[in-house]
């Protein structure tokens, strides 16, 4: 039986209530004190994972070291915590059913009828477990969905066995409600909250603690309204105020309203100093910028809020990290194609082409490149955004006219971007790309080497295609330069080209391993190179573009 203590956060009302922030926050204020943590998150839809899913429906598709497809609040666990984060930290309901299904195949149920009680939550018991091991002082659990909902029933469930399996002294219940300002009434409402937890306690879930997410301060009798009629101890009764500026702030109101010392005495925990300093040293840089740069971010989903998260945020650690307010600028790459470059990007600082799929907005993004790369301006190229700089660079100055990637055009002539062999045969979708950490070694002087301070690095990949080596040889001779390989020579992971500025094209995934105290090294001097550009008079960009 487990020595963790197990945190479960649920959530009320609405969705979209920030479940994984205050998760990760819980998380972030508990390691702080010295404490060792797990953060795992429950998702209740039948996909095995979001690997498949589209970033409209779903927003970002978060990768872990050990390839995981995962939901994106699973990088807010990473961005908050060093909790070690696994591919058992993720599971979906239709990964709970695949497991169940696959033993009833193998007869490992000995002829029983197979039942959403004990079978399905009890494989989401051994979930919660396989995260929990001696050394770990608190499991958090979070449970995807709003409470009340069809599909979540079966976690709701498991979390209310589990706190009979392991007592409940070990057991805190953490529910996250909306309390919304409603103008008419002028006051807020606490009528949903009591809705939400009776749902709760309706499945056999006494909360231990409630979060409630409100625009306006939560007036002491309204506390102790909540707290009398949802059955909480009052000052369990937690309010955390929505965060226009930054969502870094959030562990800290937490711990303002106490909520670190609530959990740490009804867990019986150790008690000990917490130390946040450097996170408080980095919110004041967050807030006192010395400088300003505007970063264009052309891609195809950056309409949807969430569908590029971790880049979004990764360039805000690295404006952290250089002192400056980062100003992003979110561009359609078909607009590119409609209105043209020069347009949409002239008076940008810095251009960052991110990860995608599927031909529409290719295009655009090649002639995003072609503008950054003549003109002078910082560009930083990620994934799919190397594979557009390779095309650009193959199209435009190594005299490969029509050159393209095999994923938009199956018998190009010049196919700088191909599938691997080992992908050639692949037909099933999910969990079959390239996923996961694979180490890259830097060329001696490149900006990448510059940038890392290492000749060794560790990155996360999500893709099928390669740049096609057969062509580096004419890549370098017209000056776009490999500078990042795979250990046996073979794949070209970083592409740069020495006589700009700062190009730097990049065929993994750097977002996933940035943090707002240790902002990632590339997107660190991406920023700087951008402040630079700033400073510098326009010299290049304008004599090129009146050529
Ligand atoms: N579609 C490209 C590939 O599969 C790029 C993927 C990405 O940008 N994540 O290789």
């Amino acid at each position: 039986m487990t020595l963790s203590k197990h945190i479960f956060v649920t959530g009320g009302v609405v969705s979209s209530l920030g479940k994984g922030l205050t998760s990760a926050s819980v998380g972030m204020l508990l390691e702080r004190r010295g404490l060792n943590v797990r953060l795992q998150k429950f998702d209740p839809y039948i996909n095995v994972d979001p690997g498949t899913m589209s970033p409209y429906q779903h927003g970002e598709v978060y990768v872990l070291e050990d390839g995981a497809e995962t939901d994106l609040d699973l990088g807010h666990y990473e961005r908050f915590t060093n909790a070690p984060i696994n591919r058992n930290c993720n599971i979906t309901t239709g990964r709970v059913y695949q497991r169940v299904i696959d033993k009833e195949r193998r007869g490992e149920y000995l002829g029983s009828t197979v039942q959403v009680i004990p079978h399905v939550t009890d494989e989401i018991k051994q979930a919660i477990q396989r995260v929990a091991a001696d050394d770990v002082d608190v499991v958090i659990t979070e449970i995807g969905g709003t409470v009340g909902d069809i599909e979540s029933l079966p976690f709701i469930e498991a979390i209310r066995q589990f706190a009979l399996d392991v007592g409940k002294e070990n057991v805190l219940y953490i529910h996250l409600t909306l309390v919304p300002f409603l103008k008419a009434a002028g006051e807020i409402k606490t009528k949903p909250t009591q809705h939400s937890v009776r749902e709760l306690r309706q499945i056999g879930i006494q909360p231990d603690v409630l979060i409630c997410r409100t625009e306006r301060p939560i007036p002491e009798t309204e506390k102790e309204k909540i707290a009398l009629f949802c059955n909480v101890e009052k000052g369990a009764v937690i309010e955390e105020r929505d965060k226009d500026f930054s969502i870094y702030e959030v562990p800290i109101s937490l711990l303002e309203n106490h909520l670190d010392q609530i959990i740490i005495r009804k867990l019986h925990l150790p008690s000990r100093h917490i130390e946040i300093d450097d996170w408080q040293e980095m919110l004041h840089s967050l807030r006192n910028p010395e400088h300003e740069v505007t970063i264009a971010v052309v891609g195809k989903y950056v309409k949807h809020k969430d569908a590029y998260k971790s880049i979004y945020e990764s360039l805000d650690h690295a404006g952290i990290g250089n002192s400056t307010q980062v100003v992003i600028r979110r561009i359609e790459s078909e607009e590119i194609e409609q209105e043209g470059a020069d347009r949409l990007l002239r008076g940008v600082d810095g251009i960052l082409v991110p990860g995608g799929f599927g031909t529409r907005g290719v295009e655009g993004k090649v002639q995003t490149i072609r503008f950054a790369r003549e003109t002078g301006i910082p560009f930083f190229g990620i994934c799919l955004g190397l594979q557009c700089s390779v095309i650009e660079y193959a199209r435009h100055m190594v005299g490969l006219d029509g050159a393209n990637s095999t994923e938009f055009e199956k018998s190009t002539e010049h196919p700088v971007v191909c599938l691997l062999e080992e992908q050639q045969g692949v037909t099933r979708l999910g969990g079959t790309m390239r996923l996961g950490s694979y180490p890259c070694h830097l060329v001696d002087g490149s900006l990448a080497q510059a940038a890392y301070g290492a000749s060794i690095i560790h990155e996360r990949h999500r893709h099928r295609y390669e740049f096609n080596s057969e062509y580096l040889e004419k890549f370098s001779a017209a000056g776009m330069k490999a500078t990042g390989l795979s250990p046996d020579g073979q794949l070209v992971e970083i592409v740069e080209v020495p006589e700009h500025p700062w190009f730097v094209a990049v065929q993994f995934h750097p977002e996933f391993k940035s943090k707002p105290i240790a902002p990632h090294p590339l997107f660190k001097a991406f920023i700087r190179a951008a402040v630079q550009r700033r400073r510098s008079p326009r010299g290049v960009e304008e004599t090129q573009l009146a050529q």
